[in-house]
């Protein structure tokens, strides 16, 4: 019965096996279905989006074609303002990519003034960390017209409202 013996590390670097570098050309597409499709066309356009159902009056941003609360489809598109509230905040010193950040990131859940205790995850900035409270009032700050691009980070952070 034949016996293996297990790979050495030098076994690899020295090519006395067979290995492969490459690149993957990983191009993909993402379906944002029609709500946040329209969201984000909308924020491209220096708007913000939401939904609101008749049923229970709610008003929800990001916008949904769906109430989850009375389980239909929402019947109105809503143009809302970019002023808002910290509903909470976290001060991070560790990026998105993991890395240790000198200055921290402040993510906060952002509360566009008009919904209906729905907001998202963004950024404050213009504010030192130890002076931001929940409760504070924010309003967007956008990208440049031509910068935009049907994203949410069309929208800089939220700055405290002066
Ligand atoms: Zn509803």
């Amino acid at each position: 019965m034949p016996t293996g013996s297990p790979l050495r590390e030098d076994d690899v670097e020295k090519g006395r096996i067979l290995s492969i570098t490459y690149q993957p050309r990983a191009r993909y597409n993402w379906a944002t279905g029609v709500a946040i499709g329209r969201f984000l066309a909308e924020l491209k356009a220096g708007r913000i989006l939401g939904t609101k159902c008749n049923h229970c009056g709610r008003i929800v941003v990001p916008p949904r074609v769906f109430c989850e609360l009375c389980f239909r489809r929402v019947d109105d598109w809503v143009h809302l303002p970019d002023t808002a509230t910290v509903n909470t905040f976290s001060i991070s010193h560790i990026a998105t990519d993991t890395k240790r950040l000198k200055t921290p990131i402040v993510p906060a859940v952002i509360e566009i003034d008009g919904t209906s205790h729905a907001g998202f995850l963004h950024l404050l900035g213009e504010v030192s960390p130890q002076k931001i409270t929940i409760g504070m009032r924010v309003k967007a700050v956008w990208k440049e017209p031509t910068q935009r691009m049907g994203s949410i980070t069309d929208i800089k952070y939220f700055a405290p409202l002066a």
